[in-house]
């Protein structure tokens, strides 16, 4: 009988209304456990208990968050090798990486453990006599988290640590393909000296449990990563109570290759932005816009480096890419292969189903060349390790194609230019520019975002979360004369 796993609603372990099977993408036939489906009343539950606990939360004292937050982090970092192999045994990324965002998330609290230290206000003179200004952040109140698959652990820690920093009580739905790392993270959270509701962990599907939770008028704010057509939706029900929004949604980050660029640099950058995380990653490097003059000699490279890369079993010794993290999401690879090919681009390699030992969701990295930015490859997010090579004549080329998309999260240029680096950086119209460095891969101390269909509303991450996860007030005093 497979482990099962409940919700954390008010303070307890609850099962829900139903279960869902939660499968190994590298081994069907490893059931990893049996996930609870919260029903309608538990989010109500959860909603009122949330409501309770956070005005309790906002008055505890700045070090109170402060050690809770501290000893999260510090857990996290240090049970990443197992917490890391759960998460890569759900989701499907290779090992290292496993840990590497189990680690991550770790440092999301550590950071934000200091960020309650550091919530430090304004003060003014008045424009009338004798009236001092208090200018203060307060916590928003209740905040919806409600996160994606695809970095499980890490992405809902970059917005409960905030949320819990600056003062508010979270409802937590994870999504569904990963629910043993929300339950784990959450076992780490219930430890803590927290308000009883304060964190709440709410699984199930995101048309029940999620449209549920964003169309409540007891949510304050809603932080969401996932799909554009969710996240518009998300903010079509969030205005109806005119309750704030962050989204970070998809993209079709593009990586300009310069022919004063170094060959190897452009390659490895390539290969790791493209193709990390199976391709699964909102900062992929799905578009590679290459300059003519180098334009063969880093296909036949990048080719050569894709055929090298070792599919396999996340868990196993050596391997660089594991699988796709559903049938749902193979099936709509391999169509977009088939799409590719019918629009004229030519498969250099990959792009078909990998045979393993065990039975899973494999498929080998592809690269396409001969693609142009009109193709639907280039236009819409695959979230799949599909490259689609573009090739241009100048470098104004390279960032009108660059900058030619309804998305606009990250970018990345190889050049040795300064010059061209410079004019990149200021010109690229996305929220992250990476100049000789791969377009995924970010810091945790300073804001992620994007700009056009990625991103809407405050920024997140670093201090700029604040913006989103506090309100602003200020406050007028008379204080008299003294006696
Ligand atoms: P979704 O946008 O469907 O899912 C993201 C989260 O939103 C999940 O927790 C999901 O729940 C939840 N959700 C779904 N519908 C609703 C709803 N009506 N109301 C509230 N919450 C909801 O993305 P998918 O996981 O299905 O992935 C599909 C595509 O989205 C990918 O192929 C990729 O293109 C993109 N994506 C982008 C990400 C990014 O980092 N920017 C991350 C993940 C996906 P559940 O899945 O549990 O039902």
């Amino acid at each position: 009988m497979p482990d099962q796993k409940l919700n954390y609603i008010a303070g307890e372990w609850l099962a829900g209304e139903s279960e869902i099977e939660n499968l190994n993408p590298s081994d069907l036939s490893d059931v990893i456990g049996l996930f609870a489906q919260a029903g309608a009343d538990q989010v109500e539950t959860a909603l009122d208990a949330a409501r309770a606990a956070q005005a309790e939360w906002a008055n505890a004292g700045i070090e109170r968050r402060y050690k809770a937050l501290m000893s999260i982090g510090e857990e996290l970092m240090a049970r990443a090798p197992e917490l890391g192999e759960l998460l890569a045994r759900e989701e499907g990324k290779p090992l290292a990486e496993g840990k590497g965002e189990v680690f991550r998330a770790g440092q999301f609290f550590t950071y934000y453990a200091a960020e309650t230290l550091r919530q430090i206000g304004d003060t003014a003179d008045s424009v009338r006599d004798g009236i001092e200004i208090d200018v203060r952040r307060e916590p928003v109140g209740v905040v919806a988290v409600i996160s994606p698959w695809n970095f499980p652990t890490a992405t809902a820690s970059w917005k409960i640590a905030p949320a819990l920093a600056f003062g508010n009580a979270v409802i937590w739905k994870p999504a569904n393909l990963t629910p043993a790392s929300a339950v784990a993270l959450t076992e780490v959270i219930a430890r803590q000296d927290l308000p009883k509701g304060l964190f709440n962990l709410v699984m199930g599907s995101g048309r029940s449990v999620g449209q549920r939770l964003v169309e409540s008028p007891k949510i304050d704010a809603i932080s969401f990563t996932g799909s554009v057509p969710v996240g518009k939706g998300i903010a079509t029900a969030a205005i109806g109570n005119l309750t704030k929004v962050q989204m970070e949604m998809g993209s079709k980050n593009a990586l300009a290759v310069m022919d004063d660029g170094d060959l190897d640099t452009a390659v490895a950058v390539a290969l790791g932005g493209a193709f990390g995380g199976t391709g699964q990653k909102c900062t992929a490097s799905s578009r590679l816009v290459v300059h003519e003059n180098v334009h063969d000699a880093f296909v036949e490279k990048l080719v050569a480096g894709a055929r090298a890369m070792k599919v396999g079993h996340a868990l196993a010794e050596g391997t660089q890419i594991g699988p796709v993290v559903s049938a749902v999401q193979l099936q709509e690879n391999l169509n977009y292969i088939d799409l590719g090919k019918a629009e004229g681009a030519e498969l250099q390699c990959g792009g078909d189903r990998v045979e393993q030992p065990t039975e899973g969701h494999f498929m080998a990295p592809a690269v396409f060349s001969s693609t142009t930015n009109t193709m639907r490859i280039n236009i819409e997010e695959m979230f799949a390790p599909i490259a689609c090579v573009i090739k241009v004549g100048t470098y104004d080329e390279a960032l009108a194609t660059v900058n030619d998309t309804k998305f606009g999260l990250t970018s990345g240029i190889v050049t040795r230019s300064l010059a061209r680096a410079t004019h990149f950086r200021r010109n690229a119209r996305t929220g992250c520019v990476m100049v000789n460095l791969p377009t995924a891969g970010t810091d945790y101390h300073v804001p992620f975002g994007g700009r056009g269909d990625s991103s809407y509303g405050p920024r997140e991450q670093g201090a700029y979360a604040a913006e989103f996860y506090t309100t602003v007030k200020t406050s007028y005093i008379a204080p008299g004369q003294p006696d």
